[in-house]
């Protein structure tokens, strides 16, 4: 079978989404599902789908077109404003997109009357994580200007946090979105369809809220795809942790002397290799597995098998007593960074996990 490759559990992604969408149901809160961590994967999207989101976001126009042109039948969101140089295909590909600046409204208003439809525009606020987001006070006029164009409609408001700086999403922060939400709606004179909490870190905030107020949608990638929530990489109770697998084929098996020689300097990438002391050789294997297929920091190994160093090319490991030979296939459980350089290497196919109990790979599970 083909390596380096990301193979995916489809039933643990939709059984993911169905246990978030049904604990945050009670609440009135929705779920957005977003694929971006997988390239607009047309089968992700589809098992978040059977699991009950109400549509798909992805930060990349291209993925949403990848969705779509698989016939992923969502209402799709846009969750990266629009480059003004891709409104044309902005408005193709999503139904709604989050924006902050005026400009890039504007062109999405000339891109919607030229394809002859009407784009929803969710405005996101700034709360203090100091990434996208229009300052509370300039809130009311970018409401204003949505308004007075013909193909817009101002869907609602969102915010996003612990993306920037790890500001957590609690009550403080959704109450004050919550009020201007209000106020929003009283001087629009229509209620909002969407009030968007944010991202998977607004879990904790919105599972044991008492009164969510207005927010009533939440996008979620990370707690879907790998079952923890961002702010503590913590594994969320009930969900499925191990959807994604990293496979990676042998390609050398030594013993060798556990210690370098020669006179040492920098190493490919600057990091050291780890010092072991006592052992006088250690078992190695050389896996087809490098950084530009994933992020070496978030790989899980199999048990017993030790992770010595990455280059761009070769992951080196020590393979203790395992009797692995040449052509041998690894499996690495993976966090979210790992995951995400996986899934977008042009080296790396993304295929449904095969459930045959023959050649299984030897696998790890989740770095914790
Ligand atoms: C990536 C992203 C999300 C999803 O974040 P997760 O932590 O994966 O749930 C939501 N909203 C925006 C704006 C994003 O960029």
């Amino acid at each position: 079978m083909t390596a380096p490759r990301l193979e995916v559990d489809l039933d643990g992604v939709e059984h993911n989404t169905r246990t978030l969408v049904d604990r945050l149901a009670p609440k009135g809160i929705r779920v957005t599902g977003v694929t971006k961590a997988l390239l607009g994967s047309p089968e992700v999207g589809a098992a978040m789908q059977r699991g009950g989101v109400v549509g798909l976001g992805d930060s990349r126009v291209e993925n949403l077109a990848r969705l779509r042109e698989a016939g992923v039948d969502a209402p799709t969101t846009l969750i990266r404003s629009s480059m003004s140089s891709q409104v044309d295909a902005a408005v193709v590909e999503a139904d709604i997109s989050l924006n902050t600046e005026a400009v890039v409204i504007g062109a999405l208003d000339a891109a919607a009357r030229s394809a002859g439809l009407v784009h929803g525009v969710l405005l996101m606020v700034e709360l203090g994580d100091l990434r996208e987001g229009i300052a509370i006070a300039d809130v009311h006029d970018a409401a204003a200007i949505v308004g007075q164009h013909d193909n817009l409609h101002l869907a609602g408001l969102g915010t996003n946090l612990a993306c920037q700086s790890g500001v957590v999403p609690d009550q403080a922060k959704m109450d004050q979105l919550s009020l201007l939400a209000e106020q929003v709606e009283a001087r629009a004179g229509h209620r909002l369809d969407i009030v968007s909490g944010g991202n998977s870190a607004n879990l904790g905030w919105a599972l044991t809220a008492t009164d969510v107020g207005r927010i009533d949608d939440l996008r979620l990638g990370e707690a879907i795809l790998l079952g923890v929530e961002p702010l503590h990489r913590r594994p969320i109770d009930g969900l499925c942790h191990d959807a994604f697998t990293l496979i990676a084929e042998v390609i050398e098996v030594a013993t060798k002397p556990a210690r370098p020689w020669g006179q040492l300097a920098q190493s490919a990438f600057g990091t050291p290799p780890p010092q072991r002391p006592g052992s006088a050789t250690t078992r190695r294997a050389i896996l087809a597995l490098g950084r530009q297929d994933t992020d070496p920091d978030g790989l899980a190994p199999p048990p017993g098998i030790e992770i010595l160093g990455m280059s761009s090319d070769h992951l080196v490991v020590d393979v203790g007593d395992h009797g692995i030979s040449v052509g041998d296939e690894l499996g690495f459980g993976l966090d979210y960074s790992a995951l995400v350089r996986a899934a977008t290497s042009p080296y790396v196919a993304i295929l449904p996990a095969s459930h045959s109990p023959l050649d299984q790979p030897i696998t790890g599970s989740r770095p914790g």
